[in-house]
């Protein structure tokens, strides 16, 4: 496994021939659909065209493989998340292509931990854009430029990610891209909302409420110790400890 960018995390999940049996599974489906004119729920409102894996027999196949495999690895990898707790997913496919959808917008995901896996087929682009992890109260608010990353997907290759990090797909130019996507939830277990560990606008209030009032952040950061008054601060003392409000 390896981080290529800080939160984002890949590894090799799939040998290829269970990545072309799901293909066969899903062409089938789709197959079926056509034939029957069956309408189908697409798997979320910014994709035409993909189907929902649990509603055609896999949802206790990806059950398995979100509680014995993604839990686990969220337990350690978005503790701060809550990631051992996960008991809900959502599991699809998107399909991208010159015929089909191209690209898909700027956009969280509606789940605590996202897993994408490329199955195929031949294509070209694509690519995925991440630009860092914000709460709702800042899911607007600009990027830093260590937040950027492109990730180029490779079939059987996974892209595991918390929920709330901001990300898009490039246009896939030529080819045709499969890739399933499992939303983990976490919906019976409450889980505390401090977004400071992973959203860096609230990290960024935080961190300024901890600094002592008239703080100049050019000058050197004092120990707290070194400046906490042993006596209550009287009336215009510089430094006042406690919280900005
Ligand atoms: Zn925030």
């Amino acid at each position: 496994m390896s981080e290529p960018a800080p939160g984002i995390f890949t590894f090799e999940i799939f040998q290829p021939h269970f990545c072309e049996l799901l293909l066969s599974e899903v062409e089938n489906f789709e197959k079926w659909v056509n034939t029957t004119k069956f309408q189908v729920i697409r798997p979320s409102i910014l994709n035409k065209f993909g189907v929902v894996l649990d509603d055609f027999g896999l949802q206790t196949m990806l059950d398995k493989l979100m509680k014995g495999f993604i839990c686990p690895l969220s337990k350690a990898l978005f503790a701060e998340i809550g990631g051992s707790t996960l008991d809900f997913h959502h599991g699809f496919v998107v399909e991208y292509g010159t015929d089909k959808d191209t690209d898909l917008g700027f956009h969280v995901d509606d789940s605590e931990v996202t897993l994408n896996v490329c199955l195929g087929k031949q294509f070209s682009g694509g690519e995925l854009y991440f630009r860092g992890m914000r709460c709702d109260k800042h899911i607007n608010t600009k990027s830093h430029p260590k937040e950027s990353f492109d990730y180029f997907h490779t079939p059987g290759r996974a892209v595991l990610h918390h929920g709330r990090h901001r990300h898009g797909a490039r246009a896939t130019t030529s080819g045709h891209r499969v890739n399933l996507i499992l939303w983990c939830r976490r919906e019976m277990v409450k889980f505390k909302k401090d977004c400071s560990s992973w959203c860096a606008e609230c990290f960024e209030e935080k961190r300024k409420k901890l600094l002592p009032l008239d703080w100049d952040e050019t000058e050197e950061v004092p120990s707290r110790k070194e400046k906490e008054p042993a006596a209550p601060p009287t009336t215009g003392d510089k430094w006042k400890w406690g919280v900005r409000k």
